[in-house]
């Protein structure tokens, strides 16, 4: 039997097991997916040697954890190295590999969503570990990126093609696409949006990271415009499956599971 499973903190709310479950159902896979609560960062490097001892081949991991497993591991992707954070990690005969998965999952929704991204203005809400991948994936798609922050002199990043605003210059700014990297509007404060309705005028498409609820009151606003819209859930599929391509060494459908998972979550 094959071992994978989630490294986080408070995570037994998650859908990551239903994820893989499903995954290993139809594609035959004898294969198990364990959530592993790790209370504090002092215990990640004995709990990596208790599961290297265990022959676990895959973790996923979670919040708070998703820098400072870099610590712990022998190598880095390259979309690793950028985004400075990683989600998915690899147990090799000698090694251990890091990757970021949610970097995978962004290009694609942006690929589901139709976007074309070259020379196009994109807006990201917020600039923690999600908006970082955003911004990997939407640089190497050649798109203008700017971040919007509560602390925009604090939160700068020095990057080509990438500029960091506040809010209050987020209310004269228009674009392409506008992205919610922050958790403001996630079950069950799902009554408040990081942005006006006005402000979703000015997008021709909004993307929420969010997947619960399924339209967030961020969403509601594009809706409301008629603007193109998609939550998270496509981002949290294709992470998933991304990640049982690389610990596996397969190839997987990614619109079959889609469809399988998409139909039970949001029945
Ligand atoms: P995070 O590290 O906590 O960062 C979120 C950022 O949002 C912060 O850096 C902050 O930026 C901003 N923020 C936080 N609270 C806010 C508030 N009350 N008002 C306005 N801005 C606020 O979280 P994350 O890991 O990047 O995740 C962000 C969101 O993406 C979460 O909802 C998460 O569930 C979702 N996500 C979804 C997927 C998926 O597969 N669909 C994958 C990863 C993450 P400033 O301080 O600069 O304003």
């Amino acid at each position: 039997m094959k071992k994978f499973g989630l490294l986080g903190k408070n995570i037994s709310y998650s859908f990551s097991p239903t994820l893989h479950n499903k995954i290993f159902e139809l594609y035959n896979f004898e294969a198990e997916y364990k959530i592993y609560d790790v209370e504090d960062e002092g215990s990640i490097e004995g709990f990596l040697k208790s599961m290297k001892e265990d022959n676990i081949l895959g973790l996923n991991i979670t919040i708070p954890y998703k820098t400072i497993i870099l610590k712990f591991v022998d190598e880095l992707s390259s979309e690793v190295k950028d985004i400075g954070a990683a989600n998915c990690i690899k147990f090799s005969k000698n090694k251990i590999t890091a990757y970021n998965t949610d970097y995978f999952g962004l290009i694609k929704t942006f690929e589901k969503m139709g976007l074309y991204l070259k020379n196009k203005k994109v807006i990201i809400l917020g600039s923690g570990g999600a908006a970082k991948a955003c911004i990997k994936a939407l640089i190497d798609l050649n798109a203008i990126v700017y971040t919007v922050s509560r602390n925009p002199e604090k939160t700068k990043m020095n990057l080509l093609n990438c500029f960091t605003i506040s809010y209050e210059e987020l209310l004269e700014t228009s674009g392409y696409l506008i992205i919610n990297a922050t958790p403001v509007g996630t079950f069950p404060n799902t009554e408040i949006s990081p942005v006006s309705s006005d402000v979703l005028q000015n997008f021709d498409f909004a993307l929420d990271l969010i997947y619960n609820p399924k339209e967030t009151l961020f969403l509601k606003f594009a809706h409301s415009k008629n603007k193109k819209i998609e939550n998270g859930f496509c981002m949290l599929v294709s992470q998933g499956v991304k990640s049982e391509e690389i610990w596996n060494d397969v190839e997987l459908n990614y619109e079959k599971i889609y469809d399988e998972l998409v139909d039970e979550i949001y029945k």
